[in-house]
């Protein structure tokens, strides 16, 4: 066959235990899944209502246009319908638009690390790419743009960071993007958006008519907790989606999702419980890690990375032994972290007596 070159190397995605795996594994009956920053209140309960009272044919295609979800997230946001794309998450968002984009003899800059899909993606478009280490956890911005040459036609920019939960703040973004070539895309990844604390947020959307070069990726599998009906969403200028459409397939997604998606975001109450609950609990890892010398990032998202100076590989797999899968920072460029979602009051506190019993048990060890 003949292969792109760059993807006989390309390792596919590897998604970590399932909950049945570990069950079997350890014979344990409940397991405490904490790796993928899935929303642990779940969804908004009208999404329930709405599916059991869903009533067209499941033999037709669904709307290509989302167009229902199109004019509901229109009217949130205040956007014009056109300003909006949909995707199969936005893990989908991020393939088209470096298939719109990106080709041998193009390059593409991120920070190092972040959320792997854009590096993947840009590897299998043949395109050269550019990673900039963070700076304690953080974007560094003047480097990126250090990086900008002609050729360069995607800049990544994640805010709230996966894995570090570090926010961009406006301060820093804005005169970030003033310095762009205004002929290369920034692509703003916010899927934790909604989690970002009341008093740092900003309108990101008020950046679009400022920057006709911004798109901006939101999704419905964080806060909404819809990851399984694949939502994602972008929003740019006008000219920027009608640019990138033609490579969105035809059907991307699904007519439940659609409804899912259009119901929850009605739930805006639903969103606000499921944020300050989040901080909460955040505020207790922040205070465990500070009582136990643990070295941590500030978290935007519902995740933490946590530094605990051991590899990170051999924490993690402690805490399966426990019946908690977790994120070893391995994967995800901290080799001595680990990256857990923020659970419920109750599995937060498994979790930090699991961390507690890993830390003695090594300090004996030592
Ligand atoms: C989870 C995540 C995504 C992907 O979300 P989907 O919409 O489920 O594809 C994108 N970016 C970041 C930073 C994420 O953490």
């Amino acid at each position: 066959m003949k292969w792109k070159n760059q993807i006989l190397n390309l390792e596919p995605y590897k998604p970590g235990k399932t909950i049945d795996e570990v069950k079997k594994q350890y014979q344990l009956d409940t397991i405490v899944k904490l790796a993928s920053n899935e929303n642990p209140y779940g969804y908004s309960p009208k999404v329930d209502q709405a599916l059991r009272n869903f009533q067209a044919s499941f033999i037709l295609y669904p709307d290509g246009n989302a167009s229902n979800l199109r004019d509901t997230m229109a009217g949130h946001l205040k956007v014009d319908p056109r300003q909006l794309i949909f995707t199969n998450g936005t893990d989908e968002l991020i393939q088209i638009i470096s298939r719109a984009l990106l080709e041998p003899g193009k390059n593409t800059v991120m920070a190092n690390p972040t959320f792997s899909q854009y590096k993947h993606n840009a590897v299998i478009e043949g395109a050269e790419v550019r990673e900039v280490d963070l700076i304690n956890g953080e974007h560094d911005l003047r480097g990126m743009l250090s990086q900008i040459d002609a050729n360069t036609a995607i800049v990544w920019v994640c805010s709230p960071n996966n894995p570090t939960g570090t926010y961009i703040p406006k301060e820093a973004l804005q005169p970030f993007l003033e310095q762009v070539p205004n002929d290369v895309l920034v692509v703003l990844d916010e899927a934790y958006y909604e989690y970002v604390d009341k008093d740092v947020a900003y309108d990101s959307l008020a950046l679009i008519d400022q920057f006709p070069n911004l798109i901006i990726m939101r999704t419905f599998s964080k806060i909404y907790g819809l990851a399984s009906f694949r939502v994602g969403y972008g929003i740019s200028s006008i000219d920027n989606i009608q640019s990138i459409e033609p490579t969105r397939p035809p059907f991307n997604t699904n007519v439940l999702g659609q409804l899912a998606a259009s119901t929850a975001l009605l739930d805006q109450k639903f969103v606000e419980n499921c944020r300050s609950k989040n901080e909460v609990e955040k505020q207790k890892y922040y205070n465990f890690c500070q009582e136990n010398n643990l070295g941590y990032y500030p978290t935007q998202g519902n995740f933490i990375l946590i530094d605990f100076g051991l590899d990170g590989d051999s924490v993690s797999q402690f805490l399966l032994t426990k019946g908690i899968i977790v994120r070893s920072g391995k994967a995800l460029g901290f080799p001595t972290g680990v990256r857990i979602t923020l659970g419920l009051e109750e599995q937060n506190q498994q979790v930090r007596n699991a961390i507690k019993e890993c830390i003695e048990l090594n300090s004996f060890i030592k």
